[in-house]
């Protein structure tokens, strides 16, 4: 699905954004783009950050987190998983009546557990995670479409108020988002195969590659092309945030690397023995998987991902 027109009646009067990187810069493109926000205030650690996101995105900013959702119908908390606690315990006591709180944090019980004591009664707490992203981080990394046809899970405990969750559901869909519910539990487990493992093994790739670059020099970058590539973009990610994802997603994290050391162990004595039906037949029901993927539109079919340069074997 891909965004509504502009200019539609804003969902909310004034929106604030605690944290202005990749995520808040998006949103808030997307939020202008398609008039969704009366006002859109913002606050981030660094008066340096602040002074971008006032000159690209934001109405207004402020020193404090506290000014920021004074007065704020919505406040979505953008700032690494390690950092929400504190921010929460700040903005709890200015936090108006009736103001919905939710989050993009890569991790959902972690936050839930971090932010969920510090909110007032009154206030609706609507846990949510973007699927979208990229291995660029600061306010000048956002824009507008990231979250065109990509999944938005919501994890709000059961007696949320309904109302709430649906405004929230409505300014992402106008965003350009698909918005699923899930349970947190849920939500960590399914991230942990889908994102958390799978970056982990990238650094750790990346990682192994540094070390054999110190004996073949420069074959592993000068032939990254062949797969390696896409191991490097992942790996480049911001760090601040990827340790607060293992940090805070541990037991999910290690129950699919568990896993997965089994099943590289079984392909390894697969080689060994050299078992080629069994490679095989592995290897073919990864490929089903990949054609899921495509034919439920989150990803696309043209070879090399549509990149017109660097093809495999260039
Ligand atoms: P980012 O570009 O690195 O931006 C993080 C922002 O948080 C910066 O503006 C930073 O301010 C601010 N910040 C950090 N600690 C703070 C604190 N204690 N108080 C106030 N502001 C603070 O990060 P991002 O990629 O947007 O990620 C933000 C959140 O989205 C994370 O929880 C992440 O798990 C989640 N997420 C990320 C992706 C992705 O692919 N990047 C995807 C989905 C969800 P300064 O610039 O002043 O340091």
């Amino acid at each position: 699905m891909s965004a509504a027109p502009s200019p539609a009646a804003p969902v909310y009067d004034r929106v604030a954004l605690i944290g202005l990187g990749l995520i808040a810069g998006s949103m808030a493109h997307a939020m202008r783009a398609h008039g969704l926000a009366g006002e859109i205030v913002g606050h981030a650690r660094s008066a340096e950050t602040r002074a971008v996101a006032q000159e690209l995105f934001c109405d207004r900013v402020t020193e404090t987190a506290a000014e920021a959702v004074r007065g704020a119908d919505l406040v979505v908390l953008c700032v690494p998983v390690g950092a929400m606690a504190g921010v929460a315990a700040e903005i709890g006591p200015h936090l108006a009546p009736g103001a919905t709180v939710s989050d993009v944090g890569s991790v959902k019980q972690a936050v839930i557990a971090a932010v969920g004591p510090h909110l007032p009664q009154g206030v609706h707490f609507i846990p949510g995670h973007p699927l979208a992203g990229t291995e660029y981080s600061g306010p000048r990394a956002g824009f507008a479409t990231l979250f065109e046809n990509r999944w938005w899970l919501l994890t709000p405990e059961d007696g949320t108020d309904p109302a709430a969750v649906a405004r929230l559901r409505r300014l992402l869909e106008a965003m350009g988002a698909n918005v699923d519910e899930m349970e947190a539990k849920r939500h960590d487990l399914v991230l942990a195969v889908v994102s958390h493992a799978p970056h982990l093994i990238a650094y750790t790739m990346v990682g192994v590659a540094d070390h054999l670059r110190r004996v073949t020099q420069e074959e592993v970058i000068k032939y990254s092309a062949s797969g390696f590539r896409d191991f490097t973009r992942i790996a480049a990610s911001d760090a601040t945030m990827w340790r607060d994802v293992f940090l805070t997603n541990k037991e999910a994290v290690l129950d699919i690397l568990g896993r997965f050391t089994e099943e590289l162990f079984m392909l390894q004595r697969a080689i060994r023995m050299e078992d080629g039906e069994q490679l095989h037949a592995y290897f073919t029901r990864t490929r089903q998987i990949r054609r899921g993927i495509i034919e439920a539109g989150q990803d696309t079919s043209v070879p090399n991902f549509g990149r017109t340069t660097g093809a495999k074997g260039e």
